[in-house]
């Protein structure tokens, strides 16, 4: 189940109760402040502009410090912003920061895991992929006896093969190339693409100088989501109503591809 709010240039955070993190902190819905952990795609203001609110609300509600795990380029300024804010509130504005490069991961509930990887927006982005490790019996194994399991596993010898399963990606801002280079979103259960533009009045050429997706780029690539279970678009600028989107989705997506596609609209 994924809850928030994305509408492009105006706010996006994605809450994910689940898996118990929530991506970016643009206006603050109020199911985010119960999450702790904060996944960070980009410093745009609908991005990242509810992060002091965020963090003043849970220490008033009495709610531990949150974990924000954002780019390193971006630790210095935010830090600034965040120290600003501890003079204009007096508070102590208590976080924790997780620095993080493309390919490195955050651990989070559960067991589970969120690596980060290179968005191409027009500012420094990251797409983040929520990966769960499921245990299988290794194929030597299968069909043998208890006891040899048990003597097997106690001569220290692994017995389970181990694989990540992508259960949940999110390129944040960005345009389609993100695809072509990312294999872990290709892949993923559930995928969460933006898709800012849906018509011909802001074109490919203008979507892509924007930095973002235009429809027709996903329309005319199906190919790309053969391996993704279901594809969240989300990000939908406001000029078009939610009805008036969901209209020109249904009708431009080819149906195999909208016949897995959810739309994130208000
Ligand atoms: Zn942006």
């Amino acid at each position: 189940m994924v809850g928030g709010l994305s509408i492009g240039g105006l706010e996006t955070c994605v809450d994910l109760p689940e898996l118990r993190v929530a991506i970016d902190l643009g206006r603050v819905p109020d199911v985010a402040v119960a999450r702790a952990d904060i996944l960070f795609t980009h410093a745009h203001m609908d991005h990242m502009g509810g992060a002091p609110w965020h963090c003043a609300t849970r220490s008033l509600r009495g709610l531990p410090p949150p974990r924000y795990a954002m780019e390193r380029c971006h630790a210095e300024a935010f830090g600034r912003v965040m120290q600003a804010w501890r003079e204009l509130d007096r508070s102590a504005m208590e976080h924790e920061l997780v620095l993080v490069s493309p390919g490195d991961e955050v651990a989070l509930a559960a067991g589970r895991k969120a690596r980060c990887f290179r968005s191409t927006h027009i500012v420094p982005t990251l797409g983040w992929c929520v990966l769960e490790t499921r245990r299988k019996l290794k194929r030597a194994f299968i069909g043998a006896s208890r006891d040899t399991i048990v003597r097997a596993k106690g001569a220290g010898e692994p017995i389970h093969d181990e694989t990540e399963v992508p259960i949940f990606a999110h390129c944040g801002d960005t345009t389609i190339d993100v695809l072509e280079r990312e294999e872990l979103p290709r892949r993923a259960q559930v995928l969460m693409l933006e898709c800012t533009f849906i018509d011909e009045s802001i074109g490919v050429a203008e979507a892509r100088a924007r930095g973002h997706v235009h429809l027709d780029e996903i329309s005319g690539r199906p190919e790309l989501f053969d391996e993704v279970g279901t594809l969240v678009l989300s990000h939908l600028s406001p000029r078009w109503s939610p009805r008036a989107a969901r209209a020109i989705l249904d009708e431009r997506l080819p149906p195999a591809l909208r016949a897995k596609c959810a739309y994130f609209l208000p």
